[in-house]
């Protein structure tokens, strides 16, 4: 596996495999690589002939500082799980890579998307997304790009993105990978204590008794009562949301024939925790 630290040497691998007709397959991280990292990985080692991992944490996405200056960092172990698992490629950018003129993001639009959620809870957080990830795409040229399903609203900005833009790159979408008790796997998930640790599958688990719920009750019924169980918590609530898959609006009502979705963000203290799940 190579392991690239500077932007030339991407550079002149990018130029030879295009020369040689080599697909590319990219997948993004910031790292602290777990297995639903790996699950990206593999299945871009099935659809192409070249894989490249980068692994950045990218700083204008954070609006919260402590949240960055505490985002885990594991180097060697990244490297030595994306050799064992076959990658071809691991980038580690310096900033001046990816933020040549200075550390600020672009501003973007996506018809509202940006608005929701995840957008309206960390102001800026999608701008820095989407100029971390074009300025990427540029540099990789990928033929296909990884992206979870666990970040589901970052996964449709840029499905957006690569609309807006007229990007060559499909997006290719990878269900959320789970540990055994239901917990979403995250990196964030090492700086949970153990007791927040133990008690962290009730996220899932209340997902999935709304679902239920849903099925007999409206969405504000449901979102009440989302409400509720986490007030029986040591978790804090930050949102719950039901919303269209495709354009992420709050559902007031159930409509048939409707893509629905749920959204949840948790504090267990300081660390954010991010979950969603199909209702359909
Ligand atoms: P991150 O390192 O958290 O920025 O994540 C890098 C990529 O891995 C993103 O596309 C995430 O959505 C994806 N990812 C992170 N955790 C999971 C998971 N548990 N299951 C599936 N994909 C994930």
């Amino acid at each position: 596996m190579e392991v690239l630290n500077n932007i030339k040497s991407v550079h002149n691998l990018i130029v030879k495999l295009k020369k040689t007709g080599k697909t590319i397959g990219f997948v993004p991280t910031m790292g602290a690589l777990h297995q639903g990292h790996i699950s990206l990985v593999e299945q871009s080692l099935k659809e192409n002939d070249f894989t490249l991992v980068s692994v950045f944490i990218n700083p204008t996405q954070f609006n919260n500082s402590e949240d960055l200056k505490k985002y885990p960092i594991t180097i060697d172990n990244d490297i030595e799980i994306l050799k064992k698992h076959g990658a071809d490629a691991v980038y580690f950018p310096k900033v001046e890579d990816i933020y040549p003129n200075g550390l600020t993001s672009e501003h973007y639009e996506f018809f509202g998307l940006e608005m929701q959620m995840e957008g309206k809870f960390r102001p800026g957080h999608f701008d820095g997304v989407a100029t971390v990830i074009r300025r990427f795409f540029e540099i990789v040229q990928p033929l296909n790009a990884y992206f979870g399903e666990k970040d589901f609203q970052q996964l449709r900005i840029v499905q957006e993105l690569v609309k807006n833009f007229h990007l060559p790159i499909q997006i290719v979408p990878v269900a959320i990978k789970r540990e055994e008790d239901g917990l979403a796997m995250s990196s964030r998930n090492v700086r949970l204590t153990e007791s927040q640790r133990k008690e962290s599958p009730i996220i899932y688990q209340i997902l999935l008794q709304a679902k239920e719920y849903l099925k007999n009750h409206s969405i504000e019924e449901t979102k009440k009562f989302v409400e509720e169980k986490f007030k029986e918590t040591s978790f804090k609530l930050e949102y719950f949301e039901i919303a269209d898959e495709k354009n992420l609006l709050p559902a007031k009502e159930k409509l048939k024939d409707q893509k629905l979705r749920a959204f949840i963000a948790v504090f267990a203290d300081e660390v954010r925790l991010i979950d969603n799940l199909d209702l359909n």
